[in-house]
Protein backbone atom coordinates (compact mmCIF):
# COMPACT_ATOMS: atom_id res chain seq x y z
CA UNK A 1 0.00 0.00 0.00
CA UNK A 2 1.40 3.48 -0.70
CA UNK A 3 -0.22 6.10 1.38
CA UNK A 4 -0.76 9.94 0.94
CA UNK A 5 -2.13 12.55 2.80
CA UNK A 6 -4.23 13.11 -0.85
CA UNK A 7 -4.53 11.78 -4.04
CA UNK A 8 -5.29 13.95 -7.33
CA UNK A 9 -7.09 11.90 -9.98
CA UNK A 10 -6.33 14.05 -13.44
CA UNK A 11 -3.31 16.39 -14.40
CA UNK A 12 -5.18 19.10 -16.19
CA UNK A 13 -5.66 22.30 -14.93
CA UNK A 14 -7.61 21.42 -12.19
CA UNK A 15 -5.83 18.64 -10.68
CA UNK A 16 -2.26 19.95 -10.94
CA UNK A 17 -3.53 23.52 -9.18
CA UNK A 18 -5.23 21.32 -6.64
CA UNK A 19 -2.35 19.09 -5.92
CA UNK A 20 0.42 22.69 -6.36
CA UNK A 21 -1.96 23.88 -3.43
CA UNK A 22 -1.82 20.44 -0.86
CA UNK A 23 2.01 20.69 -1.15
CA UNK A 24 2.09 24.56 0.14
CA UNK A 25 0.21 23.11 2.70
CA UNK A 26 2.64 20.51 3.43
CA UNK A 27 0.35 17.40 2.55
CA UNK A 28 1.86 14.44 0.57
CA UNK A 29 0.37 14.54 -2.57
CA UNK A 30 0.11 12.26 -5.27
CA UNK A 31 -1.20 12.66 -8.90
CA UNK A 32 -2.27 10.00 -10.97
CA UNK A 33 -3.11 10.61 -14.64
CA UNK A 34 -3.65 8.32 -17.53
CA UNK A 35 -2.76 11.27 -20.44
CA UNK A 36 -3.44 14.83 -21.78
CA UNK A 37 -5.19 17.25 -20.43
CA UNK A 38 -7.22 19.93 -22.17
CA UNK A 39 -4.69 22.43 -22.29
CA UNK A 40 -2.93 20.53 -25.51
CA UNK A 41 -5.91 21.86 -27.61
CA UNK A 42 -6.45 25.03 -25.58
CA UNK A 43 -5.72 28.93 -26.21
CA UNK A 44 -3.30 28.86 -23.63
CA UNK A 45 -5.35 31.97 -22.25
CA UNK A 46 -7.70 31.15 -19.05
CA UNK A 47 -11.12 32.31 -19.25
CA UNK A 48 -12.63 33.14 -15.85
CA UNK A 49 -16.11 34.29 -16.99
CA UNK A 50 -16.45 36.07 -20.58
CA UNK A 51 -20.38 35.18 -21.27
CA UNK A 52 -22.87 36.01 -18.29
CA UNK A 53 -24.29 32.38 -17.78
CA UNK A 54 -27.78 33.90 -17.28
CA UNK A 55 -28.17 36.44 -20.52
CA UNK A 56 -25.38 34.51 -22.09
CA UNK A 57 -24.10 37.95 -23.35
CA UNK A 58 -20.73 39.14 -24.00
CA UNK A 59 -19.39 40.71 -20.42
CA UNK A 60 -16.70 42.62 -20.20
CA UNK A 61 -16.55 42.83 -16.03
CA UNK A 62 -16.45 38.92 -15.09
CA UNK A 63 -16.25 39.76 -10.88
CA UNK A 64 -19.65 41.71 -11.03
CA UNK A 65 -21.43 38.83 -12.66
CA UNK A 66 -19.32 36.22 -10.40
CA UNK A 67 -20.41 37.87 -7.23
CA UNK A 68 -24.20 37.93 -8.52
CA UNK A 69 -24.17 34.03 -9.05
CA UNK A 70 -24.73 32.79 -5.48
CA UNK A 71 -28.35 34.42 -5.63
CA UNK A 72 -29.10 34.18 -9.19
CA UNK A 73 -27.60 30.58 -10.21
CA UNK A 74 -26.23 28.93 -6.57
CA UNK A 75 -25.39 25.26 -8.64
CA UNK A 76 -23.01 27.18 -10.44
CA UNK A 77 -19.05 26.34 -9.35
CA UNK A 78 -18.28 30.11 -8.83
CA UNK A 79 -21.58 30.93 -6.59
CA UNK A 80 -20.42 27.81 -4.30
CA UNK A 81 -16.85 28.93 -4.20
CA UNK A 82 -18.05 32.66 -3.49
CA UNK A 83 -16.70 35.56 -5.30
CA UNK A 84 -13.96 36.53 -2.76
CA UNK A 85 -12.05 32.91 -2.93
CA UNK A 86 -12.61 32.99 -6.50
CA UNK A 87 -10.38 36.45 -6.57
CA UNK A 88 -7.83 34.41 -3.94
CA UNK A 89 -7.53 31.78 -6.30
CA UNK A 90 -6.67 33.67 -9.26
CA UNK A 91 -4.31 35.53 -7.26
CA UNK A 92 -2.85 32.50 -6.21
CA UNK A 93 -3.12 30.86 -9.78
CA UNK A 94 -1.25 34.04 -11.32
CA UNK A 95 1.62 34.29 -8.75
CA UNK A 96 2.21 30.00 -8.69
CA UNK A 97 2.93 30.27 -12.59
CA UNK A 98 4.82 33.63 -12.39
CA UNK A 99 7.39 32.51 -9.64
CA UNK A 100 7.60 29.24 -11.99
CA UNK A 101 8.79 31.24 -15.26
CA UNK A 102 5.07 31.95 -16.73
CA UNK A 103 3.96 35.76 -15.70
CA UNK A 104 0.73 35.51 -16.70
CA UNK A 105 -1.53 39.04 -17.05
CA UNK A 106 -5.14 40.88 -17.10
CA UNK A 107 -5.49 44.09 -17.99
CA UNK A 108 -4.84 46.25 -15.22
CA UNK A 109 -8.64 46.80 -15.15
CA UNK A 110 -8.94 43.03 -13.85
CA UNK A 111 -11.67 43.00 -17.13
CA UNK A 112 -12.17 40.83 -20.07
CA UNK A 113 -10.01 41.13 -23.08
CA UNK A 114 -10.21 40.19 -26.33
CA UNK A 115 -7.09 38.06 -27.71
CA UNK A 116 -6.60 37.56 -31.60
CA UNK A 117 -7.38 34.12 -32.42
CA UNK A 118 -5.84 31.92 -35.20
CA UNK A 119 -9.08 32.75 -37.13
CA UNK A 120 -8.90 36.25 -37.09
CA UNK A 121 -11.97 36.55 -34.78
CA UNK A 122 -11.78 37.62 -30.88
CA UNK A 123 -12.28 35.90 -28.33
CA UNK A 124 -12.66 37.42 -24.91
CA UNK A 125 -10.83 35.88 -22.25
CA UNK A 126 -9.31 37.08 -18.92
CA UNK A 127 -5.32 35.87 -18.10
CA UNK A 128 -3.00 36.15 -21.02
CA UNK A 129 0.68 34.95 -21.96
CA UNK A 130 3.10 37.76 -21.96
CA UNK A 131 3.32 37.52 -25.91
CA UNK A 132 -1.05 37.18 -26.24
CA UNK A 133 -1.80 41.17 -27.11
CA UNK A 134 -4.66 42.17 -24.37
CA UNK A 135 -6.92 44.17 -26.35
CA UNK A 136 -9.54 46.14 -24.47
CA UNK A 137 -12.78 45.39 -25.03
CA UNK A 138 -13.53 49.15 -25.89
CA UNK A 139 -10.49 48.94 -28.56
CA UNK A 140 -8.94 51.89 -26.80
CA UNK A 141 -5.40 50.38 -27.18
CA UNK A 142 -5.77 49.19 -30.97
CA UNK A 143 -4.20 52.93 -31.54
CA UNK A 144 -1.20 51.82 -30.77
CA UNK A 145 -0.64 50.14 -33.66
CA UNK A 146 0.39 50.76 -37.25
CA UNK A 147 -0.48 47.54 -39.08
CA UNK A 148 -0.33 43.93 -38.17
CA UNK A 149 1.40 41.95 -39.71
CA UNK A 150 0.84 38.14 -39.89
CA UNK A 151 3.17 35.59 -40.80
CA UNK A 152 3.16 32.42 -42.60
CA UNK A 153 5.70 29.82 -42.15
CA UNK A 154 6.10 28.61 -45.70
CA UNK A 155 5.07 24.87 -45.62
CA UNK A 156 3.47 24.80 -42.30
CA UNK A 157 0.34 24.70 -43.08
CA UNK A 158 -1.50 24.72 -39.18
CA UNK A 159 -1.70 28.54 -39.44
CA UNK A 160 -3.23 30.09 -42.53
CA UNK A 161 -2.81 34.03 -42.28
CA UNK A 162 -4.63 34.92 -44.90
CA UNK A 163 -7.59 33.18 -43.61
CA UNK A 164 -7.40 35.37 -40.18
CA UNK A 165 -6.49 38.82 -42.17
CA UNK A 166 -9.99 38.13 -44.21
CA UNK A 167 -12.08 37.56 -41.17
CA UNK A 168 -10.12 40.46 -38.81
CA UNK A 169 -10.85 42.95 -41.78
CA UNK A 170 -14.30 42.06 -41.47
CA UNK A 171 -14.33 43.89 -38.03
CA UNK A 172 -15.56 47.43 -37.36
CA UNK A 173 -12.74 48.23 -35.17
CA UNK A 174 -10.32 46.62 -37.53
CA UNK A 175 -11.38 48.78 -40.30
CA UNK A 176 -8.72 51.60 -40.15
CA UNK A 177 -5.60 49.32 -39.56
CA UNK A 178 -3.54 48.04 -42.16
CA UNK A 179 -3.51 44.40 -42.06
CA UNK A 180 -0.80 42.48 -44.10
CA UNK A 181 0.55 39.15 -44.40
CA UNK A 182 4.15 38.17 -44.90
CA UNK A 183 5.89 34.88 -45.65
CA UNK A 184 9.18 33.69 -43.97
CA UNK A 185 10.90 30.08 -44.44
CA UNK A 186 13.07 27.93 -42.87
CA UNK A 187 16.23 26.61 -44.64
CA UNK A 188 15.88 23.82 -42.38
CA UNK A 189 12.85 22.52 -44.42
CA UNK A 190 14.64 21.60 -47.70
CA UNK A 191 16.54 19.20 -45.79
CA UNK A 192 13.96 17.04 -43.94
CA UNK A 193 13.26 14.10 -45.24
CA UNK A 194 9.85 14.62 -44.81
CA UNK A 195 6.88 16.53 -46.53
CA UNK A 196 6.58 19.97 -44.16
CA UNK A 197 3.38 19.63 -44.52
CA UNK A 198 3.19 16.92 -42.17
CA UNK A 199 5.19 19.17 -39.60
CA UNK A 200 3.32 20.00 -36.48
CA UNK A 201 3.93 23.23 -34.23
CA UNK A 202 6.12 20.76 -31.95
CA UNK A 203 8.46 19.72 -35.31
CA UNK A 204 9.30 23.40 -35.90
CA UNK A 205 10.07 24.64 -32.21
CA UNK A 206 12.65 21.90 -32.36
CA UNK A 207 14.04 23.01 -34.84
CA UNK A 208 14.36 26.66 -33.93
CA UNK A 209 15.81 25.65 -30.70
CA UNK A 210 18.73 25.63 -33.39
CA UNK A 211 20.96 29.07 -33.10
CA UNK A 212 21.11 29.27 -36.98
CA UNK A 213 17.45 28.43 -38.02
CA UNK A 214 16.71 30.81 -35.15
CA UNK A 215 18.61 33.50 -36.46
CA UNK A 216 17.42 33.19 -40.12
CA UNK A 217 13.66 33.50 -38.48
CA UNK A 218 14.39 36.32 -36.86
CA UNK A 219 15.86 38.11 -39.51
CA UNK A 220 13.50 37.41 -41.87
CA UNK A 221 10.83 39.24 -39.21
CA UNK A 222 12.81 42.08 -39.26
CA UNK A 223 12.63 42.70 -42.76
CA UNK A 224 8.49 42.60 -42.64
CA UNK A 225 7.99 44.16 -39.54
CA UNK A 226 8.52 46.88 -37.20
CA UNK A 227 8.43 47.75 -33.63
CA UNK A 228 5.05 49.84 -34.57
CA UNK A 229 3.65 46.87 -36.12
CA UNK A 230 1.68 43.93 -34.32
CA UNK A 231 3.41 41.03 -35.38
CA UNK A 232 0.87 37.60 -35.48
CA UNK A 233 2.64 34.69 -35.17
CA UNK A 234 2.12 30.47 -34.95
CA UNK A 235 2.66 29.59 -31.60
CA UNK A 236 5.90 27.57 -32.38
CA UNK A 237 8.43 28.12 -29.96
CA UNK A 238 8.95 26.49 -26.50
CA UNK A 239 8.04 22.88 -26.29
CA UNK A 240 9.42 22.21 -22.85
CA UNK A 241 11.69 25.65 -22.61
CA UNK A 242 8.97 27.67 -21.83
CA UNK A 243 9.09 31.39 -23.25
CA UNK A 244 12.87 30.93 -23.35
CA UNK A 245 13.07 31.08 -27.01
CA UNK A 246 9.70 33.60 -26.65
CA UNK A 247 11.99 36.43 -25.01
CA UNK A 248 14.93 35.54 -26.88
CA UNK A 249 12.97 36.32 -30.16
CA UNK A 250 11.97 39.72 -28.37
CA UNK A 251 14.65 40.52 -27.30
CA UNK A 252 16.19 40.28 -30.71
CA UNK A 253 14.01 41.95 -33.09
CA UNK A 254 12.18 44.30 -30.54
CA UNK A 255 9.17 43.67 -32.19
CA UNK A 256 5.69 43.36 -30.40
CA UNK A 257 4.83 39.97 -30.89
CA UNK A 258 1.43 38.29 -30.66
CA UNK A 259 1.39 34.26 -30.61
CA UNK A 260 -1.76 32.46 -31.88
CA UNK A 261 -2.29 28.77 -31.13
CA UNK A 262 -2.07 26.62 -34.11
CA UNK A 263 -3.76 23.17 -34.70
CA UNK A 264 -3.38 21.18 -32.04
CA UNK A 265 -0.81 20.54 -30.21
CA UNK A 266 -0.80 24.21 -28.47
CA UNK A 267 2.21 25.04 -27.71
CA UNK A 268 0.84 28.19 -25.52
CA UNK A 269 -1.58 25.67 -23.39
CA UNK A 270 1.32 22.87 -23.14
CA UNK A 271 3.20 25.72 -21.73
CA UNK A 272 0.96 25.95 -19.32
CA UNK A 273 1.42 22.60 -18.54
CA UNK A 274 4.75 22.12 -18.41
CA UNK A 275 5.03 24.53 -15.85
CA UNK A 276 2.51 23.35 -13.24
CA UNK A 277 4.22 19.37 -13.55
CA UNK A 278 8.04 21.09 -13.08
CA UNK A 279 6.63 23.17 -9.91
CA UNK A 280 4.67 19.94 -8.90
CA UNK A 281 7.60 17.50 -8.86
CA UNK A 282 9.73 20.60 -7.93
CA UNK A 283 7.26 20.80 -4.33
CA UNK A 284 8.11 17.17 -3.97
CA UNK A 285 4.60 15.64 -5.72
CA UNK A 286 4.88 12.03 -6.80
CA UNK A 287 3.46 12.16 -10.13
CA UNK A 288 2.07 8.51 -11.64
CA UNK A 289 1.95 9.67 -15.29
CA UNK A 290 0.53 7.12 -17.62
CA UNK A 291 -1.33 5.32 -14.98
CA UNK A 292 -5.28 5.57 -15.14
CA UNK A 293 -7.56 4.64 -12.15
CA UNK A 294 -9.78 2.11 -12.38
CA UNK A 295 -12.27 2.31 -9.35
CA UNK A 296 -12.29 2.53 -5.89
CA UNK A 297 -13.19 0.52 -2.43
CA UNK A 298 -15.83 2.39 0.02
CA UNK A 299 -15.95 1.66 3.33
CA UNK A 300 -20.02 2.27 4.60
CA UNK A 301 -19.84 5.31 7.15
CA UNK A 302 -24.30 4.54 8.07
CA UNK A 303 -25.85 6.76 5.67
CA UNK A 304 -22.59 8.14 3.86
CA UNK A 305 -18.90 6.23 3.12
CA UNK A 306 -15.68 6.82 2.82
CA UNK A 307 -13.16 6.13 -0.24
CA UNK A 308 -10.55 3.94 0.97
CA UNK A 309 -8.32 2.86 -1.62
CA UNK A 310 -8.44 3.48 -5.27
CA UNK A 311 -6.62 0.98 -7.94
CA UNK A 312 -4.78 1.65 -10.53
CA UNK A 313 -3.77 0.24 -14.31
CA UNK A 314 -0.25 -0.14 -13.65
CA UNK A 315 -0.09 -0.80 -9.75
CA UNK A 316 -2.46 -3.70 -10.33
CA UNK A 317 -3.33 -5.35 -6.56
CA UNK A 318 -1.10 -2.82 -4.97
CA UNK A 319 -3.75 -0.14 -3.86
CA UNK A 320 -3.02 3.55 -3.03
CA UNK A 321 -4.32 4.96 0.28
CA UNK A 322 -4.97 8.77 0.94
CA UNK A 323 -7.15 10.59 4.13
CA UNK A 324 -8.48 12.58 0.66
CA UNK A 325 -8.83 12.00 -2.84
CA UNK A 326 -9.55 14.56 -5.26
CA UNK A 327 -11.25 14.20 -9.03
CA UNK A 328 -10.24 16.23 -11.81
CA UNK A 329 -10.31 14.05 -14.44
CA UNK A 330 -12.14 16.51 -16.75
CA UNK A 331 -15.30 16.47 -18.82
CA UNK A 332 -16.40 14.19 -22.02
CA UNK A 333 -13.13 15.14 -23.85
CA UNK A 334 -10.88 13.89 -21.49
CA UNK A 335 -13.34 10.60 -20.65
CA UNK A 336 -13.91 11.80 -17.05
CA UNK A 337 -17.82 11.52 -18.60
CA UNK A 338 -19.04 9.20 -21.07
CA UNK A 339 -22.30 9.67 -22.59
CA UNK A 340 -24.63 6.72 -22.77
CA UNK A 341 -27.79 6.20 -24.89
CA UNK A 342 -29.52 8.06 -22.23
CA UNK A 343 -27.77 8.62 -19.68
CA UNK A 344 -24.31 10.08 -18.71
CA UNK A 345 -21.18 8.02 -16.68
CA UNK A 346 -18.67 8.98 -13.99
CA UNK A 347 -16.56 6.18 -15.22
CA UNK A 348 -14.29 5.40 -12.07
CA UNK A 349 -16.44 5.67 -9.00
CA UNK A 350 -20.05 5.56 -11.16
CA UNK A 351 -20.75 9.64 -9.20
CA UNK A 352 -24.38 10.43 -9.74
CA UNK A 353 -24.36 12.88 -12.53
CA UNK A 354 -27.07 15.62 -13.47
CA UNK A 355 -28.23 15.55 -16.97
CA UNK A 356 -31.22 17.77 -18.54
CA UNK A 357 -34.18 16.74 -21.01
CA UNK A 358 -34.24 13.85 -23.58
CA UNK A 359 -30.97 12.54 -25.69
CA UNK A 360 -32.05 14.51 -28.77
CA UNK A 361 -32.34 17.62 -26.58
CA UNK A 362 -28.82 17.28 -25.40
CA UNK A 363 -27.69 19.54 -28.73
CA UNK A 364 -28.17 22.49 -30.01
CA UNK A 365 -29.14 21.16 -33.78
CA UNK A 366 -26.93 23.85 -35.47
CA UNK A 367 -23.67 22.65 -33.63
CA UNK A 368 -22.43 26.64 -34.32
CA UNK A 369 -25.58 27.87 -32.73
CA UNK A 370 -25.26 31.08 -30.15
CA UNK A 371 -27.84 29.32 -27.81
CA UNK A 372 -25.90 26.68 -25.43
CA UNK A 373 -25.46 23.49 -26.05
CA UNK A 374 -26.79 21.03 -22.71
CA UNK A 375 -24.50 18.84 -22.78
CA UNK A 376 -21.88 20.86 -21.69
CA UNK A 377 -23.46 21.72 -18.38
CA UNK A 378 -23.95 18.23 -17.77
CA UNK A 379 -21.73 16.50 -15.17
CA UNK A 380 -21.05 15.40 -11.42
CA UNK A 381 -23.70 16.12 -8.59
CA UNK A 382 -21.75 17.73 -6.12
CA UNK A 383 -23.08 19.29 -3.03
CA UNK A 384 -22.08 22.84 -1.96
CA UNK A 385 -18.38 21.53 -0.70
CA UNK A 386 -17.77 19.68 -4.02
CA UNK A 387 -18.30 16.60 -2.21
CA UNK A 388 -20.03 14.13 -4.53
CA UNK A 389 -22.39 10.86 -4.42
CA UNK A 390 -23.53 7.37 -5.02
CA UNK A 391 -26.88 6.44 -5.55
CA UNK A 392 -27.50 9.58 -3.07
CA UNK A 393 -25.32 8.20 -0.58
CA UNK A 394 -22.22 11.13 0.12
CA UNK A 395 -18.48 10.15 -0.35
CA UNK A 396 -17.14 12.38 2.43
CA UNK A 397 -13.58 12.27 1.49
CA UNK A 398 -13.75 12.41 -2.27
CA UNK A 399 -14.12 15.93 -3.91
CA UNK A 400 -14.95 16.68 -7.44
CA UNK A 401 -13.68 19.73 -9.24
CA UNK A 402 -13.06 21.06 -12.84
CA UNK A 403 -14.60 20.03 -16.18
CA UNK A 404 -16.03 17.45 -14.24
CA UNK A 405 -18.44 19.49 -12.29
CA UNK A 406 -22.02 19.70 -13.57
CA UNK A 407 -23.99 23.31 -13.43
CA UNK A 408 -21.80 25.41 -15.42
CA UNK A 409 -21.20 25.48 -19.40
CA UNK A 410 -17.06 26.23 -20.07
CA UNK A 411 -17.26 26.83 -23.49
CA UNK A 412 -20.63 29.08 -23.69
CA UNK A 413 -19.77 31.12 -20.83
CA UNK A 414 -16.09 30.93 -20.93
CA UNK A 415 -14.90 30.19 -17.93
CA UNK A 416 -12.82 26.71 -18.21
CA UNK A 417 -9.59 27.82 -16.78
CA UNK A 418 -11.30 29.93 -13.77
CA UNK A 419 -13.87 27.06 -12.94
CA UNK A 420 -10.92 24.68 -12.78
CA UNK A 421 -8.71 27.00 -10.55
CA UNK A 422 -10.91 28.54 -8.17
CA UNK A 423 -12.45 24.77 -7.45
CA UNK A 424 -9.16 23.46 -6.84
CA UNK A 425 -7.92 26.02 -4.32
CA UNK A 426 -11.32 25.94 -2.59
CA UNK A 427 -11.48 22.29 -2.24
CA UNK A 428 -7.99 21.99 -1.08
CA UNK A 429 -8.88 24.72 1.67
CA UNK A 430 -11.66 22.97 3.38
CA UNK A 431 -9.47 19.97 3.64
CA UNK A 432 -6.59 21.33 5.58
CA UNK A 433 -9.29 23.00 7.23
CA UNK A 434 -10.84 20.10 8.51
CA UNK A 435 -7.75 18.09 8.92
CA UNK A 436 -6.23 21.20 11.46
CA UNK A 437 -9.85 20.50 13.03
CA UNK A 438 -9.56 16.90 13.14
CA UNK A 439 -6.06 17.84 14.40
CA UNK A 440 -7.23 20.34 17.72
CA UNK A 441 -10.12 17.55 18.53
CA UNK A 442 -7.43 15.12 18.99
CA UNK A 443 -5.00 16.91 21.39
CA UNK A 444 -7.91 18.24 23.38
CA UNK A 445 -9.30 14.54 23.82
CA UNK A 446 -5.77 13.41 24.70
C1 LIG B 1 -10.85 21.93 -26.94
C2 LIG B 1 -10.96 22.77 -25.71
C3 LIG B 1 -10.38 24.03 -25.68
C4 LIG B 1 -10.48 24.83 -24.53
N1 LIG B 1 -9.88 26.06 -24.50
C5 LIG B 1 -9.90 26.79 -23.36
C6 LIG B 1 -9.20 28.03 -23.26
O1 LIG B 1 -8.56 28.46 -24.19
N2 LIG B 1 -9.23 28.71 -22.07
C7 LIG B 1 -9.94 28.23 -20.99
O2 LIG B 1 -9.94 28.87 -19.93
N3 LIG B 1 -10.62 27.08 -21.07
C8 LIG B 1 -10.62 26.35 -22.23
N4 LIG B 1 -11.31 25.16 -22.29
C9 LIG B 1 -11.99 24.69 -21.12
C10 LIG B 1 -10.93 24.28 -20.12
O3 LIG B 1 -9.80 23.82 -20.82
C11 LIG B 1 -11.36 23.18 -19.27
O4 LIG B 1 -12.59 23.49 -18.65
C12 LIG B 1 -10.30 22.94 -18.18
O5 LIG B 1 -9.01 22.96 -18.72
C13 LIG B 1 -10.59 21.62 -17.58
O6 LIG B 1 -9.51 21.24 -16.77
P1 LIG B 1 -9.61 19.92 -15.91
O7 LIG B 1 -8.31 19.85 -15.20
O8 LIG B 1 -10.86 19.92 -15.14
O9 LIG B 1 -9.78 18.72 -16.97
P2 LIG B 1 -8.82 18.15 -18.20
O10 LIG B 1 -7.95 19.26 -18.65
O11 LIG B 1 -9.77 17.58 -19.12
O12 LIG B 1 -7.94 17.08 -17.47
C14 LIG B 1 -8.45 15.83 -17.08
C15 LIG B 1 -7.27 14.93 -16.73
O13 LIG B 1 -7.78 13.73 -16.14
C16 LIG B 1 -7.11 12.62 -16.69
N5 LIG B 1 -7.95 11.42 -16.54
C17 LIG B 1 -9.19 11.17 -17.06
N6 LIG B 1 -9.61 9.94 -16.66
C18 LIG B 1 -8.63 9.42 -15.86
C19 LIG B 1 -8.48 8.19 -15.15
N7 LIG B 1 -9.40 7.23 -15.17
N8 LIG B 1 -7.35 7.98 -14.45
C20 LIG B 1 -6.38 8.92 -14.41
N9 LIG B 1 -6.47 10.11 -15.07
C21 LIG B 1 -7.58 10.35 -15.78
C22 LIG B 1 -6.85 13.05 -18.14
O14 LIG B 1 -5.84 12.26 -18.73
C23 LIG B 1 -6.42 14.50 -17.91
O15 LIG B 1 -5.07 14.58 -17.52
C24 LIG B 1 -11.21 24.35 -23.43
C25 LIG B 1 -11.80 23.08 -23.45
C26 LIG B 1 -11.68 22.30 -24.56
C27 LIG B 1 -12.33 20.93 -24.56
Amino acid sequence: MMNYDVIVIGSGIAGYSAAIKCLEHGLKTAVVSSGQSALHFSSGSIDLLSHSPLTHKLIDDPWAEIDALPTALPQHPYAKVGGKNVRSAMNWYQQMLAANGLAMSTLPSSHNHFRITTLGTLKSTWLSQPYVEKIEQNFSNLAKFKRIVMIAVDGFRDFQPHIALGNLQQHPAFKYITIKTAKVSLTAFGQLNRNPYDLRSIDISRILRDEAQFTEFANQLLKVATPEDLLMMPSIMGNGDGLELMHKLSRYTGLHLHEVPTMPPSLLGIRIEDVMMHTFIKKGGVLHKGDEVLGGQFEDQGGSMNLASIQTKKMGEMNLTAKHYILASGSFFSKGLIANQNSIKEPIFNLDTEVTGERNEWHQHDFFSSKPHPFLSFGVVTDKNFTPFIQGQKVNNLHCIGAILSGYNPITHGCGGGVAVSTAYWVVEQIVAGLRSELLMKEVSA
